[in-house]
């Protein structure tokens, strides 16, 4: 079940469920694996057209109607196994503001059934350190969000947390090709209660600062990352493993209208295009295997995954999706930007 990393971005599809799902427009083909978009063509200038153009997306799998257990065992299982086992990994989900990504990460935490892919995972987490005895394990968390290119800490309110020190955050790169970020709080836990505590104090620091900055939380992007250490109780000479786990709510991906955004607005999706085109950009470079020439450090996102992205780590993509009619434009550029990520 460890998914051995490969240069590969696994690339799968959720669809938000909804009354109003655009069946004539959307169609998920039976190999579970392909999703076929039918769109009017142009039927502006009040010529009614019912011609429809038709385009295909293959990816690695459709979650349509599956629950948030069959998310996490097809999505997130396979690199928190992974991570335990030294190996970085990043589970991102990608899409409209809508779609459904912070259900997927995050999900409703109240509803046990309805917990996202992160409580899932922090609760495999202490579970497979409590199993594996003839290992020691320290496990650390991390939140991070990143709004217009700044970089805020979610965990900065927790007691005893020494700060930012001076200098403020950055991403900086560590010898031997890793990154972390400099004034990033880490701290230590030993319980998924505890995590779990951490987690909803992050949460509730984004929608908090979000409010004070008068900014729309759906526009940044936020990476819980745990960090794991790991060390053989049985070798007399074991080494220190360690590994991130990045689990990562992306901003809304939604274009603008055609007019009437500016200012802050305007600033905020300038920000994100960017952001979300070089991540496309050094998904595709690693895919390359041109590892000299991804544009990590263009954009804090894809410089503060440098080390979670490709090689030897697992990446796994999730496009959430609104199948509704009136939301097919969005669907299709999401899909578009999904596939892309495959066709390497
Ligand atoms: P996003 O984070 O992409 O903006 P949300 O995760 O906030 O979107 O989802 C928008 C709304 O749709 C929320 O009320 C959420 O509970 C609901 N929702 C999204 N996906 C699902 C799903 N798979 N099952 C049930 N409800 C969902
Ligand atoms: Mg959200």
């Amino acid at each position: 079940m460890i998914a051995h990393p490969g240069s590969e971005v696994r690339v799968l599809i959720r669809s938000r469920p909804t009354a109003n799902f655009a069946q004539e427009l959307i169609e998920y083909l039976p190999d579970g694996q392909t999703v076929s978009v039918h769109q009017r063509k142009d039927s502006r200038k009040g010529v009614v057209n019912n011609q429809l153009s038709s385009w295909s997306f293959r990816l690695d799998g459709v979650l349509h109607d599956v629950s948030q257990e069959e998310v996490y065992g097809r999505v997130g299982r396979g690199v928190v196994l992974g991570a335990l086992e030294g190996y970085n990994g990043t589970v991102m989900c990608f899409g409209q503001t809508g779609a459904g990504k912070t259900y997927t990460m995050t999900g409703a935490t109240e509803n046990y059934k309805q917990r996202g892919i992160i409580p899932r995972a922090l609760q495999e987490v202490f579970h497979e350190v409590e199993q594996r005895s003839d290992h020691a394990f320290s496990v650390h968390l991390s939140f991070l969000e990143i709004y217009n290119e700044t970089l805020v800490d979610l965990l900065a309110s927790v007691r005893g947390c020494p700060g930012v020190g001076p200098g403020g955050m950055a991403v900086v790169e560590e010898a031997g090709g890793g990154v972390s970020v400099r004034g990033l709080s880490l701290h230590p836990v030993h319980s998924e209660e505890a995590a779990l505590n951490l987690l909803f104090e992050g949460e509730m620091n984004r929608i908090i600062g979000a409010h004070a900055l008068n900014k729309n939380s759906s526009r940044s992007h936020c990476i819980l990352t745990v960090h794991i250490e790991s060390r053989s109780r049985t070798l007399s000479d074991a080494k220190y493993v360690t590994s991130k786990l990045n689990l990562v709510d992306l901003a809304g991906s939604e274009r603008l209208g055609k007019t009437g955004s500016e200012g802050q607005v305007l600033k905020e999706a300038m920000y994100i295009n960017k952001s979300l085109s070089f991540l496309e950009q050094a998904i595709l470079a690693l895919a390359d295997r041109r590892r000299d020439h991804v544009p990590f450090r263009q954009t804090k996102l894809t410089h503060a995954l440098k080390d979670s992205l490709g090689g030897n780590c697992n990446t796994v993509l999730v496009a959430n999706i609104y199948g509704e009619a009136s939301q097919i434009e969005e669907t299709l550029s999401t899909l578009r930007f999904a596939s892309r990520m495959k066709c390497v």
